[in-house]
């Protein structure tokens, strides 16, 4: 396939350790592409897997050229990964889907036909989770609410990266370098018309998630601190709040010094004070690092990702990473 022809959908799918699950999506991804009937491709990002995935990839790619290969050269994370497929991708639309099932390839169908109908972006609802924990079900539930309150960017509750988005936006999310990337809030933030429509979400066909609590919490970190300034705030807030309670404070203890009465007298009360006020500095501190350490990463200017090797892009595989990454 030396001449390009042309791909009316593309699909992105990062991979992480998932040999279980690509046998079993590859078919249901290609049954439900032959029942909607455009030309596509799927963009495969093998995100530095250490097990069988990439021999598995490799060789659909050769029994079909519909599949492409991007090999990252170590584990970068699924938002990288997905920035990559983004990068590669040369369809008219895009529809980015996780691997292990739990987003249903049938709902493509239905976001072509919103897209087809003039939406830019199409995002999937959770209307459903089978198979979660109540912990995860809890935590996921606080994190979308709270995440909306305090943004300020109208990034819809209960929807995950599975998405269908025009080249338009996909040009524009391309533009879009920074390091710490929450990518379903910057497909919101770039604006365009969009629309959600509704799933429910099943179980992982196969194999554990690939979040557990630690990245989870990174995640949610990723997601404040690119959105919201509200943390760095809260210092402000608080410090005027405590700083209006200690004059109280003040002048309490000095109108009962003055009338003869010791009620606050020893030390005890000075050291809780100040413990209490050093701990809400160290927070604060801590806040200060969250965000100090995101601009390093920045100012650094490292590429996003690195490709180890691409299969199935005729004549693109030996794009200069400068050109493409940053
Ligand atoms: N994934 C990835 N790199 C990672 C972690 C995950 O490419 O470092 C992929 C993974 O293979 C899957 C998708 O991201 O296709 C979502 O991961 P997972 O299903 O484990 O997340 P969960 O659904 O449990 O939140
Ligand atoms: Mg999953």
């Amino acid at each position: 396939m030396t001449e390009t022809t042309p791909v009316t959908l593309s699909i992105v799918v990062p991979i992480y350790n998932e040999e279980e699950v690509i046998p079993e999506f590859y078919r249901r991804i290609t049954d439900v592409m032959q029942q909607v009937g455009v030309t596509w491709e799927l963009i495969c990002v093998n995100d530095g897997s250490r097990d069988r995935s990439e021999e598995l990839l490799l060789a659909l790619h050769e029994t079909d050229p519909r599949i492409k290969l991007v090999n990252f050269s170590r584990n970068f994370g699924q938002m990288i990964a997905l920035t990559a497929g983004l990068d590669y991708a040369d369809g008219d639309a895009v529809v980015v889907i996780d691997v292990d099932l739990q987003d249903p390839p049938e709902l493509i169908a239905e976001m072509l036909e919103k897209w087809r109908e003039g939406h830019e972006v199409v995002y999937a609802v959770r209307a459903d989770r089978a198979g979660e924990s109540p912990f995860k079900l809890w935590t996921a539930n606080l994190f979308y609410r709270l995440l909306r309150r305090i943004t300020d960017v109208d990034i819809p509750v209960d929807t995950g990266e599975f998405r269908l988005m025009d080249r338009r936006a996909v040009l524009t999310m391309r533009r879009l370098r920074e390091h710490h990337r929450f990518m379903r809030g910057l497909s919101s933030w770039v604006g365009y018309r969009q629309t959600g429509v509704r799933y429910n979400r099943s179980e992982r066909f196969a194999g554990d998630t690939k979040y557990p609590l630690g990245r989870m919490l990174r995640l949610t970190m990723d997601a404040i601190t690119s959105f919201s300034y509200l943390p760095l705030r809260l210092g402000t807030y608080m410090g005027f709040t405590l700083a209006i309670v200690s004059l109280v404070g003040i002048a309490i203890t000095i109108g009962l010094r003055l009338s003869g009465n010791n009620a606050f007298y020893g030390q005890a009360t000075t050291l809780v004070a100040v413990l209490f006020l050093g701990g809400i500095q160290l927070i604060f501190l801590g806040i200060l690092g969250e965000y100090l350490g995101r601009i390093y990463d920045e100012v650094k200017g490292r590429p996003l990702y690195i490709v180890s090797r691409a299969y199935g892009f005729a004549g693109r595989d030996d794009r200069k990473p400068t050109d493409l990454h940053r």
